[in-house]
């Protein structure tokens, strides 16, 4: 946690409120928006965004706020981060796209490279780059299907994979994400994850995964199974933590049966969780691994990184697109990742961690509506509920949104039901506006904005 991170151009690391929020010149622009951008494309705080950098983000009616969401988890470096900037500048200068399909260029081989080395595993890897987390996902599933000649894909509850048609059927909620954008891809088989707030008390990771593993078996059957497909911990479900032993039984079991085991890291990857990677917390290797949000600081970037033998048994031609590993994100991917690595930002996520939750835990004492405080690193939620119950209360969490939205603080929604907070600051962001937004959380939760009205759509993605 370091204001250089943040660069000389950066805008003053301060939360300051000048107007109301939304100010005047957000409203004008939220008008013009709703003349030309389509309704379905919705918005967690109607703040129009001017500049940012470090841990805040400038609005045009000079509102500074403090960022506790990097833009979903993507500008974990900080929002414009010198490196990348100076990085991208270059690339920008030098060419803009060939497409490495018709004539390749560095920047893209040596991605590939920090990714083989990055991720777990000493095994021979290859990557393919592509350019969001959706088309990560479904390129992973592709490979695991043709590499095994198996069709069966195996997904949880609560999962969030993305928004073309095959991720949405892997995806589990149906409002927003899949309502009446059916029909959905077949081969898809949904079973119950490991939630410790809301299993059985006390269900180990084992008893959870037996009980995933039993119905696999039974509804799939062993060796119709391409693929096990998970988010190590559940980002858009709620940041959902499965209990020890889960990840790993999971993983044993694919090996003994053949199937790919993919990690979906699109939002854990990239020292969010505290690790370069959240499956290196349980010493999980997966055979596959899709990449995105974290890996580029802000540029369009994605990856599949995996075994050698999987990513290879594809046929020349059968992976890739237009803009996959485009010039300047790959620029962007490498200023990103050496920053990671010089300044130790998964040190600084872990920080993050240690930071927040005995402020939440403390929050818990006081208000009995947080039924649980959970994540690892600078993936934190706490999870609402009716006190004294398993009672989703997300009216509530829109309630405290709504609150350290109008207090400057920038935070996200989440959870099947809608009723979880949750917390992904840049990395970068300095320990005094941290300490600030926890103060300000804790003002929100003591005077949640009153009423309303309708209910807030969980932050998307
Ligand atoms: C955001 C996300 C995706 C989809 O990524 P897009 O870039 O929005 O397509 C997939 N999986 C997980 C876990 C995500 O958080």
């Amino acid at each position: 946690m370091t204001d250089l991170l943040a660069g000389a151009k950066a805008p003053p690391q301060e939360r300051r409120l000048v107007t109301e929020i939304p100010g005047p010149r957000s409203r004008e622009l939220a008008a013009r928006r709703a003349a030309t951008v389509s309704a379905g494309v919705s918005t967690t705080l109607p703040v129009f965004i001017e500049r940012a950098g470090g841990g805040v983000l400038v609005d045009v009616d000079g509102n500074s706020l403090i960022d506790l969401g990097a833009g979903i988890a993507v500008v974990s470096v900080g929002n414009a981060a010198p490196k990348v900037v100076a990085a991208v500048q270059e690339q920008v200068e030098a060419f803009t796209h060939t497409c490495f399909m018709v004539t390749p260029y560095e920047g893209y081989v040596a991605v590939c490279e920090e990714l083989a080395r990055l991720t777990p595993g000493d095994h021979e890897k290859r990557s393919a780059l592509f350019n969001s987390g959706s088309e990560a996902v479904e390129n992973a599933v592709k490979i695991a299907r043709h590499a095994t000649g198996r069709q069966a894909v195996v997904v949880f509850d609560h999962a969030y994979h993305g928004r073309t048609n095959l991720t949405l059927a892997l995806t589990a909620k149906n409002m927003p994400y899949k309502h009446r954008f059916g029909p959905f891809a077949p081969e898809i088989y949904r079973m119950p994850m490991s939630y410790p707030f809301r299993d059985a008390r006390g269900m180990t990771g084992a008893e959870a995964a037996a009980r995933a593993l039993r119905l696999i078996e039974t509804q799939i059957g062993v060796t119709n199974v391409a693929a096990v497909l998970i988010e190590p911990i559940q980002g858009e479900g709620g940041f959902i933590v499965p209990a020890e032993g889960f990840l790993p039984a999971l993983a044993d079991w694919c090996r003994t049966a053949g199937a790919v085991f993919i990690a979906d890291e699109v939002q854990t990857g990239f020292c969010r969780t505290g690790d370069w990677f959240a499956s290196e917390h349980e010493g999980v290797v997966p055979d596959l691994i899709a990449l995105a949000k974290g890996i580029a600081g802000g540029l369009p970037l994605a990856a599949v990184t995996g075994r050698a033998e999987l990513m290879d048994a594809v046929h020349s031609g059968g992976l890739g697109g237009t803009y996959g590993g485009n010039p300047v994100a790959c620029a962007a991917a490498l200023a990103t990742i050496e920053t990671m690595r010089v300044h130790d930002l998964a040190a600084a996520a872990r920080t993050i961690g240690d930071t927040m939750l005995p402020r939440l835990r403390a929050l818990q004492e006081r208000f009995p509506a947080i039924g649980d405080v959970r994540g690892r690193g600078a993936m934190i939620a706490v999870e609402l509920v009716h006190p004294g119950t398993l009672e989703p209360d997300a009216e509530l969490a829109g309630r405290v949104a709504r609150a350290c939205h109008a207090r400057g603080v920038v935070v996200l929604t989440a959870g099947t039901y809608g009723n979880v907070l949750r917390f992904l600051p840049p990395l970068v962001i300095s320990r005094d506006l941290l300490t600030e937004a926890l103060d300000v959380i804790d003002e929100a939760f003591a005077a949640p904005v009153p009423g309303p009205a309708e209910m807030p759509p969980a932050t998307p993605a």
